[in-house]
């Protein structure tokens, strides 16, 4: 018996810097093209190191994207006839583009979103929390803490200038296991009684 195999779907590829998040979303872009596939790749506009218009992996692979500041420039760029969707660095993009994204996976167009799952102070970063439940495939990937060794699944901000973005080399981060890593606010276990 035939069964007919439905496409469309959200993969969501996470983790710390360093965790070869990049890497992956590019190795995964370069099978679909080998398959002759229709592949869309886009990446915020504010992210702008090492390449304006290509996706790069700390190990310098990398792969032409476009960059969008949001969600209606993203829509602006976005070929109805792309069977694959990709999005570097998701953590930037904007709240519109969640129900883009379902529609696309809906309608058949594999979406593959790369990013921060938490950010410098371990918190879930911009639409990742979201991006992460509705998907149906999770890769969770893990550096090497720069301190112990040990398996790291938090990014270490080196610089201490506020705010959740900051956009810089790589020298500005390490990667960090969950006990080697500091906040400059962490606020120790959270009471059960929230106070
Ligand atoms: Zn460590």
């Amino acid at each position: 018996m035939f069964v007919h195999q439905r496409q469309g779907s959200l993969e969501v590829i996470c983790g710390p810097m360093f965790s070869g998040k990049s890497e992956e979303l590019i190795r995964r872009i370069k099978r679909a093209i080998i398959a002759k596939q229709k592949v869309q790749v886009f990446k915020p506009a504010l992210d702008d190191r090492y390449d304006a218009s290509a996706i790069a992996s700390h190990s310098q692979r990398k792969h032409e994207a476009i960059p969008v500041k949001n969600t209606e420039e993203l829509l602006r760029h976005l070929d109805p006839e792309a069977q694959v969707v990709a999005l570097d660095e998701a953590q930037f993009l904007d709240e519109g583009l969640i129900p883009i994204i379902e529609e696309l996976a809906n309608r058949g167009v594999r979406v593959i979103a790369g990013g921060l799952d938490q950010d410098s102070n371990g918190e879930p970063f911009g639409i990742m929390p979201i991006l992460l439940a509705k998907a149906e495939y999770v890769t969770k990937l893990q550096a090497i803490c720069m301190v112990c060794g040990a398996l790291a699944g938090r990014t270490q901000r080196m610089v201490h200038t506020g705010g959740q973005v900051l956009v810089g080399a790589a020298e500005a981060y390490e990667a960090r296991c969950r006990h080697c890593h500091e906040t400059p606010h962490a606020t120790g276990p959270r009471m059960l009684d929230g106070e």
